[in-house]
């Protein structure tokens, strides 16, 4: 007998019948970049479509993104002033903290995530404070991350979202919204954060590109996987609710594995690179844009990931709306 699975393929209905995964609106994403001043809000070159917004601008895009079904947004600030020590990232009215306050009030049913780190405050670009020979200090920088972690809290933000990679900071940021009565604040960490060429864009989105250096000593190395779930099991015993895997393409393995190692709900971000590659075929007319977004996002999907971050999360919406 000839076995024919090509049977099953030949209408529409048939394969919507035998479908195995499906992407839903509400697991998406979409990234936020908040500007502190009017002025530095407008396009970003390298992500076509992607723009710095004000705080008024950020709040209707929020009341939009949820009226086409998607599940969050994920908030970046762009603020005033950079220091060396990131001061304007603990500041009760910072840009983000006044944002968290703005969307919780316009959208309440919207869930609001916060990334936390230091990259977009400090003057030298890097991810936490600086010893005095020039490196990153694990755990000074980690109680900086819990001083702002805590002012996020009080704004009412959903879901904060360590991003920096040091150390301990799970454990730190739950025991610190813990003792101040915040036990309701959901920890999603970005657990296996590797050291990626594809967060170029990102950079000139955020202004963080390091002033000297790079990130390879506390983001991991590309090649290694095992040390990935690690990571992820670390997060999970400190506290964190949800893991992440940054970025997504390059390293479904990674998200495939830890999500048959472990039952915490697990997200993927696809990251600014991922999203510049297919908007520059595009825009030359080497690939069907809208094909090649849906067929990627539902790669994730299959892959394992609960919760998908992109920065098509708004276009894949109101396709599929
Ligand atoms: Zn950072």
């Amino acid at each position: 007998m000839i076995h024919r699975p090509r049977r099953l393929r030949r209408t529409a209905s048939l394969r919507s019948f035998i479908r195995e995964n499906h992407l839903r609106r509400d697991m998406l994403v979409q990234p936020l970049f908040v500007c502190e001043r009017a002025h530095d809000a407008g396009p970003i070159s390298s992500m076509p479509g992607i723009e710095r917004m004000t705080l008024a601008q950020c709040v209707a895009k929020a009341k939009e993104l949820h009226a086409v079904g998607i599940g969050g947004v994920l908030l970046f600030g762009i603020p005033a002033h950079k220091d060396a020590v990131a001061s304007s990232n603990e500041a009760e009215s910072g840009i983000v903290q006044l944002t968290i306050r703005a969307i919780k009030d316009a959208v309440p049913e919207l869930t609001v995530i916060a990334d936390l780190c230091n990259c977009e405050y400090t003057d030298h670009g890097h991810c936490g404070l600086l010893t005095e020979h020039g490196e990153v200090d694990n755990d000074s920088t980690v109680a900086l991350l819990a001083r702002v972690a805590l002012t996020y809290a009080r704004s009412g933000v959903d879901i904060i979202a360590p991003s920096d990679m040091m150390d301990g900071r799970v454990g730190a940021l739950r025991s610190a919204l813990d003792e101040s009565g915040h036990h309701d604040t959901v920890i999603m960490s970005y657990s296996a954060k590797y050291a990626s060429a594809f967060y170029g864009p990102f950079r000139e989105a955020a202004g963080s590109t390091p002033a000297f250096g790079d990130r390879r000593s506390y983001q991991m190395d590309p090649p290694n996987a095992r040390e990935a779930l690690h990571e992820i099991a670390l997060d999970i015993e400190e506290g964190a609710d949800i893991v992440m895997v940054k970025p997504a393409m390059p390293y479904l393995d990674i998200v495939r594995a830890a999500r048959d190692a472990f039952d915490t709900p697990l997200a993927v971000y696809n990251v600014s690179g991922e999203y510049a590659m297919i908007k520059a075929a595009a825009l030359n007319g080497w690939l069907d844009e809208d094909r090649a977004i849906d067929e990627m996002l539902i790669g994730f999907v299959r892959a394992g990931a609960d919760i998908i971050i992109t920065y098509f999360a708004e276009d894949f919406a109101r396709r599929h709306a």
